[in-house]
């Protein structure tokens, strides 16, 4: 037998955390690591946070799990937060982000269908793309490296190049149900979308009747410094995957729509055993009370200027390697000259700082929501000793 017992489809790094506080993870043998990657863009209060601990430890002595045969009390509550919160009337509990584009790709269809339109079944999705590793959420992409070897794939998809309006409008025809794209891209590279597209993607929904579908799984809850991304850009949704910071480590999503996008998903369209659970409710309620406090967008927002001006700082200082800093708040990516998957490799490796690589050679930089000032200065020094000592391979 020479197969792992965990499945070896993750090829796994040497650190092997085992406790969190704060923005610091610490690795078996007590090694400590400057967090600045949370689980990619999860652990948005940072590890431990006390109130996210005590809200799951007492909710988890209360009441865990009950079916969604039951009334629920918890995912009412959050649920009308959610909805007081955004462009968004109705929301579906899941848990995990595929899961919530999943039901975002399915509301978009069950919307046309009920219009009397099932012919109008295929999203306009984009290259580079990432919406998540089930069937459904692979076909939404055009990714060899996640689609090679699964087919038959879904039908219903046509992929436009990122940020390029006229070649996602020229894909419109008959059976077109919408547009389903991220604000900002992140595994795909970091790449923000610009102000232009998805304000081009929203007038075209309206013109011609279609959906406009928003995956902030990635960009949303407040990574940017907006509550979503969307917000940046003043274009507004008809239906939104969430999952990632939501739960702040928690495995909870969400996918939001408005009462008119989401009027084909009546009782029994749709469903899920563990969605929106009262322990992950209590999670969810956690994370958007913190998110919630006055201030604390603002500090995202803040923390990523200083971030930002720290890091644009560094690129003359190391310009055989860096070329420009690209994204919005605390989701951002420093794009490189040479493997940025082997930089992210030598910073953790003999600098114990923690970050994510992406497409293009990004490396993205995602920590905590909840970082200060001392973080990014102790971020700083390790990344220019990481910059100072290293050597690109050419070519790679
Ligand atoms: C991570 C991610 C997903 C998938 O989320 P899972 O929880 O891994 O299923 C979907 N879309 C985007 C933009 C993501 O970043």
């Amino acid at each position: 037998m020479t197969i792992t017992a965990l499945m070896p489809v993750y090829p796994r790094c040497g650190v092997r955390p085992v406790r969190g506080e704060g923005v610091y993870l610490y690795g078996e043998d007590g090694q400590q690591f400057l967090d600045f990657a949370s689980g990619i863009a999860v652990n948005a209060l940072g590890h431990g946070h006390p109130k996210l601990v005590k809200a799951i430890a007492d909710q988890a002595a209360t009441l865990m799990h009950v079916s969604n045969l039951y009334g629920s009390p918890q995912g009412e509550h959050l649920a009308q937060r959610l909805v007081d919160a955004t462009f968004a009337d109705t929301v579906f509990f899941t848990n995990s982000g595929a899961e919530a584009v999943e039901c975002a790709i399915k509301t978009a269809r069950r919307y046309h269908y009920a219009n009397g339109n099932p012919e109008r079944h295929t999203l306009i999705t984009f290259n580079n793309a990432f919406h998540g590793r089930t069937l459904g959420a692979i076909s939404a992409t055009n990714q060899a490296k996640m689609r090679d070897g699964f087919e038959p794939l879904l039908p219903g998809f046509a992929y436009a190049p990122f940020d390029d309006l006229d070649a996602a409008l020229a894909l419109i025809d008959d059976n077109t149900a919408g547009f389903l794209v991220e604000p900002i891209q992140g595994e795909g590279g970091l790449r923000p979308a610009s102000p232009e597209f998805l304000r081009g993607l929203r007038e075209a929904c309206d013109k011609h009747g279609l959906l406009l579908v928003l995956d902030e799984v990635q960009c949303g809850y407040g990574r940017t410094g907006k509550f979503f991304a969307h917000e940046l850009y003043g274009v507004t949704p008809d239906i939104m995957a969430v999952a990632k910071g939501i739960g702040g480590g928690f495995p909870l999503g969400a996918c939001l729509a408005t009462e008119e996008a989401a009027k084909g998903m009546v009782a029994g369209t749709h469903g899920s055993t563990y969605g929106g659970n009262p322990l992950a409710m209590a999670a969810g309620e956690a994370v958007l009370d913190v998110l919630q406090e006055p201030g604390f967008l603002e500090q995202v927002e803040a923390m990523g200027q200083r971030l930002r001006a720290t890091l644009e700082q560094m690129i003359p200082n190391h310009d055989h390697l860096f070329e420009e800093v690209r994204g919005h708040g605390l989701m951002l990516g420093l794009k490189m000259k040479s493997d940025s998957r082997r930089f992210v490799a030598h910073c953790r490796d003999e600098h114990n700082l923690l970050l994510v690589s992406a497409g293009e050679n990004v490396v993205r930089i995602l920590p905590p929501l909840v970082i200060d000032e001392s973080h990014i200065a102790e971020f700083s020094t390790k990344l220019s000793d990481a910059a100072r000592v290293y050597v690109p391979v050419a070519d790679d």
